[in-house]
């Protein structure tokens, strides 16, 4: 009566409600459905709207850590639209990409350039289109899946601007185009009317965005588009949430991305302080 509540979790195997504590699932039988309290976390990481959200509060919080490491630097005064602008160096050390650390074997930068920003502008905006763009992505996709397409396109994108020898980079800008590229692909996918509009809209964005880039300095176009073809094809290989609900694999694959980007920053940080 009084001791510890029995948790219940969507079985990985059925789908269906289990106990987390139950050596087999009552349903289906599958063995140790709880994992040892890996799908209740899982389950809890990628519950709807928590990827929107741990996305922009990672992007700010390392943001001000970017700012905070080097505080006189990122104060000194420059114009308007490169307002409290971290130095390289504090970027370097929380993990910048581009050519160089490509070079060096630095190949974690791919995954956590991915949360840093050049200045206020550039932050603004692109956490305005993750907050856009991610609950519509998820609709379609689900929360694990929205999570491995921002991060299979904002890595495609640094690969191709990396691999043509852009020097020096940072932004969720790929990551964003990759959203944008899904979208294209389930309009692609579900067809009909609906589809149709779904297409031209995110497609006209996309196509509208590209062509901006072309237009304002320091902008990777590179990486707008490897992301955006990235964001296409992990969209097309993805299953739809409305075709298949998402299972305990894609919060699996998910999870594991989540935890690579954190082993990620780690590395950046040892490598520069050690
Ligand atoms: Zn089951």
């Amino acid at each position: 009566m009084f001791g510890r509540p029995t948790r219940t979790i969507v079985c990985p195997s059925c789908g269906r409600l289990t106990r987390a504590d139950a050596s087999e699932c009552l349903v289906c039988g599958r063995r140790r459905p709880g994992a040892w309290g890996l799908t209740s976390s899982l389950q809890k990481l990628f519950r709807s709207g928590g990827v929107t959200d741990a996305i922009t509060v990672a992007c700010i919080a390392l943001y001000v850590a970017s700012l905070v490491a080097d505080p006189l630097g990122a104060l000194r005064p420059r114009g308007p639209l490169d307002l409290l602008a971290p130095t390289s160096r504090a970027l370097d050390m929380l993990g910048m990409t581009g050519a160089f650390a490509w070079a060096e074997g630095r190949w974690w930068t791919l995954l956590t350039a991915v949360y840093l920003h050049g200045n206020l502008l550039h932050i603004l905006f692109n956490v305005l289109w993750i907050r856009q763009l991610g609950p519509a992505v998820e609709d379609v996709y689900g929360p694990a899946r929205l999570f491995v397409i921002y991060t299979a396109a904002g890595v495609l994108g640094f690969v191709a601007s990396n691999a043509i020898g852009v020097p020096f980079t940072i932004g969720a800008s790929g990551a964003i185009f990759g959203l944008l590229g899904a979208m294209v692909a389930y309009g692609r996918r579900r067809g009909g009317t609906f589809g149709g509009l779904v297409l031209r809209q995110y497609g006209q964005w996309a196509l509208v965005l590209f062509i901006l880039g072309f237009f304002m300095s320091g902008v990777n176009n590179l990486a707008h588009a490897g992301g955006f073809i990235g964001g296409l094809a992990t969209g097309w290989v993805l299953s739809l949430a409305e075709r298949r609900a998402e299972t305990f694999y894609d919060q699996l694959l998910a999870g594991a991305l989540a935890v690579l980007t954190i082993a990620g920053f780690a590395l950046a940080l040892w490598t520069a302080l050690v």
